[in-house]
């Protein structure tokens, strides 16, 4: 859509934020939704300044992205339910002047997991961030076993205290139905690295790497060589950012292949 005088601007605030695709996921759901925004990436050091300017600017929807997801709380005036149990908000809308805040990642893990049962399965969580807490979260809301193998090991207790689950200090300590990958590890350019390099995997396995860059990760190519299901980290991407279009919204809109097409072909 070309812009005019009528189009919204919106924005992606973190540091760094030049390899995110979220720009052009928005890009394409804007223009089929035939919404008159774009979303651009600002790359800043200085939150503040940042809040400042969607407020000065009426910015209304702002992706969050690291390292503010957690500290951006104290600015808005009000926080979802999800995002304040996991203390995190990936989302601002404004709206008449004030900033809500919100978590779409829940949603984007629930959408990745649509066709794999998790409930009173082991799954094995590879991280104690961010994302490995909303995976968790989702996880206990879904009755599903949950372990957790963590190069900190404090920051697994912190974790696995919240939600009854269970500390690993090997991934062979147990046999995990479910491996799920949320550290950074094989994230390009170190596309040679993944978090399990000597781990035997079986056809009954199935791994979600939320790295969703590169297509395939090193990990996914050792379940791959084994059988194993793997599940898309593109997938949760793709309907958490669906999901801040609807909030902008208010109303829910399709998720299109044409959505997952056109950021594989970025890849
Ligand atoms: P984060 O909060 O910084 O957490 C990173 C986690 O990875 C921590 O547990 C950290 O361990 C671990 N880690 C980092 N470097 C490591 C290394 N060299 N060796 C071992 N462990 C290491 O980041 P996050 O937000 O959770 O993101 C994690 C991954 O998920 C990233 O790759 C991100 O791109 C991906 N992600 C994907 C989506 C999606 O939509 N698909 C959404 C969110 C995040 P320590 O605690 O020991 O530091």
């Amino acid at each position: 859509m070309i812009s005019n005088a009528k189009t919204q601007l919106h924005l992606l605030i973190g540091q760094p934020i030049g390899h995110s695709l979220s720009p052009l996921l928005h890009q394409c759901l804007y223009a089929n939704h035939k919404i008159n925004a774009v979303l651009l990436a600002h790359e800043s050091n200085d939150l503040t300044q940042s809040v400042e300017a969607i407020k000065t600017l009426g910015v209304p929807l702002t992706a969050v992205t690291l390292p503010y997801k957690e500290t951006v709380i104290s600015f808005l005036d009000t926080c979802h339910k999800d995002a304040k149990r996991l203390g995190a908000v990936n989302t601002i809308i404004q709206r008449d002047g004030k900033l809500h805040g919100y978590n779409t990642d829940i949603t984007g893990i629930a959408y990745a997991f649509r066709n794999t049962e998790v409930k009173h399965k082991n799954v094995l969580v590879l991280g104690a961030g961010g994302a490995a807490r909303a995976v968790v979260d989702y996880l206990h809301q879904q009755q599903a076993h949950i372990y957790i193998l963590n190069r900190n090991v404090e920051k697994a207790h912190v974790l696995a205290q919240a939600y009854q689950a269970t500390v690993v200090a090997q991934a062979t300590d147990i046999h995990a139905d479910i491996i799920i990958n949320a550290t950074p590890l094989g994230m390009a350019p170190h596309t040679e690295v993944s978090p399990l390099p000597d781990y035997q995997f079986d056809a009954h396995q199935c791994v979600f790497d939320m790295i969703y860059n590169p297509k395939v990760t090193l990990l996914q190519k050792q379940a791959l060589a084994a059988n194993a299901k793997l599940i898309s980290g593109l997938d949760m991407f793709i309907r958490q950012g669906i999901q801040q279009v609807e909030l902008l919204l208010d109303k829910t809109i399709p998720i299109l292949p044409a959505y997952k097409n056109t950021l594989v072909e970025a890849l």
